[in-house]
């Protein structure tokens, strides 16, 4: 018998643990019945509209039919099998589409869990790479402040120190080098000066850098801020210049979300490795990828261990590869970039008006992405209910009330969604 909403959210109160949270946490928990298209439909018959594509990732909405059918049809051919010595048509097709849309020159797939994950994966690649070379001590890695790259150790290093809590595991965090957040905005002229921070980073520090890591264009669960493409293709030319991989973490922006398929194409670079995941599977279960290029991939091949060290259980499960081929081919037959460029037409108009608030600092768009600033961080438990009332699904951050809709939200939902956001900014 199905368990009533009274039922799940006192089991969840007594046992679960959710992202950021204290387990002591008095805010209310929403419990979701099902979710369908563009919305969550809460177990109390309350239906939302979802402008969070569960964090960044549902981009072409809910139980959609084709995405479900490309997993059941693979359930029953096989769930899971190891990747050890063994391979498989869903992987291999995947691995193919990734090598096709990602920048030119990004030939090898490396298979795994979680944006983490790949973040971990890609470091590791880095540190390999110069080990193989014969330079052991390159092994750190030079970051942005203000970035975001997840939550497991080494992804936590490169993460701002500020906002990513280094201080929590002084001692335990491998320490790394940072440099400002990029200061030229997106679209803004461009300035050599923008440069200096890090070049002298890397001046100083080349020797024993293995990477610099970066969110190409859109800093995002750290700041949800767009800085120039300049920015990006000279950091890119900078690294080659001091003989540093570039990283970049696309986990966030890749698959369409700033209005390129991928970030890196703003600026029209291909970095030496790039790590995808959320949308990689249409959001539809866990899966991520860092790709390399046949140069990294041949010299730490190449190099002492004469493999790379790493090999997760659900390496290319599957289901997921299944579910992200599917969702690949819906977004190159969808004509995803028209659908995301009006979308970013349509946030900045309706977003518009809570420019007029004298507690709003900056209203900011870019592709399927809007941002609301606040001066004052927000208060969660507070302002989670006020959206919900409004019939919408927004979670804002710190300062940032931000919305990153599913790409096939209709334009009346899409308005929904931007005037429950200027109704609610207006009584903060
Ligand atoms: N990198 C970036 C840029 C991200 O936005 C995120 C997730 N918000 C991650 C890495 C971590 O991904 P995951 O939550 O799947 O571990």
């Amino acid at each position: 018998m199905a368990l009533t909403q009274e039922q799940i959210l006192a089991l969840d109160k007594a046992h679960i643990w959710h992202p950021y949270s204290s387990v002591n946490s008095a805010a209310e928990l929403y419990a979701v019945d099902h979710c369908q298209g563009v919305e969550i439909v809460l177990k109390d018959g309350r239906r939302l509209i979802d402008g969070m594509a569960s964090w960044w990732s549902m981009i072409h909405g809910y139980n959609h039919p084709e995405l479900n059918q490309a997993i059941k049809d693979q359930v029953d051919n096989m769930a899971h099998v190891m990747f050890g010595g063994l391979t498989h048509e869903p992987a291999a097709r995947l691995a193919k589409s990734l090598v096709e849309i990602t920048p030119v020159g990004l030939e090898q797939v490396f298979f795994s869990d979680s944006g983490s994950v790949a973040v971990e994966i890609g470091q590791k690649m880095a540190i390999q790479y110069w080990h193989a070379k014969g330079h052991p001590q390159k092994n750190k890695m030079l970051s942005l402040r203000l970035g975001y790259h997840g939550d497991t150790f080494a992804a936590m290093s490169v993460c701002d120190p500020v906002t990513g809590m280094h201080q929590l595991f002084n001692g335990v965090l491998t320490e790394q080098f940072f440099t400002e957040a990029p200061a030229c905005k997106y679209g803004e002229a461009w300035d050599e000066k923008y440069l200096l921070d890090i070049r002298q980073q890397l001046q100083q520090h080349h020797k024993t850098l293995a990477a610099v890591i970066l969110e190409p264009i859109v800093q995002g669960a750290g700041a949800m801020r767009f800085y120039s493409a300049d920015y990006l293709r000279r950091v890119s030319e900078l690294c080659k210049e001091y003989g540093v991989l570039l990283i970049a973490d696309e986990i966030a922006t890749g698959f369409g979300r700033a209005g390129k398929m991928f970030a890196c194409d703003f600026a029209g670079i291909t970095p030496d490795i790039l790590c995808l995941g959320k949308a990689l599977t249409g959001g539809y279960m866990t899966l991520a990828a860092t790709l390399c290029t046949n140069e990294v991939a041949e010299t730490i091949c190449a190099g002492e261990a004469g493999c790379f060290m790493h090999g997760p259980t659900f390496m290319a499960n599957p289901l997921a590869c299944a579910v992200a081929n599917k969702s690949i081919e819906l977004l190159l037959a969808n004509d995803w970039q028209p659908q995301v460029l009006s979308m970013e037409t349509a946030l900045r108009e309706g977003l518009a008006p809570c420019t007029q608030q004298a507690s709003v600092e900056d209203v900011r768009c870019l592709g399927a992405i809007g941002v609301v600033e606040m001066k004052e961080p927000v208060n969660m438990a507070t302002i989670t209910p006020l959206f919900v009332e409004q019939g919408v699904w927004v979670r804002p951050f710190s300062t940032r009330v931000y919305v990153m809709p599913p790409y096939c939200m209709a334009p009346a939902e899409l308005q929904k969604l931007t005037s429950a956001i200027c109704s609610v900014v207006e009584r903060l």
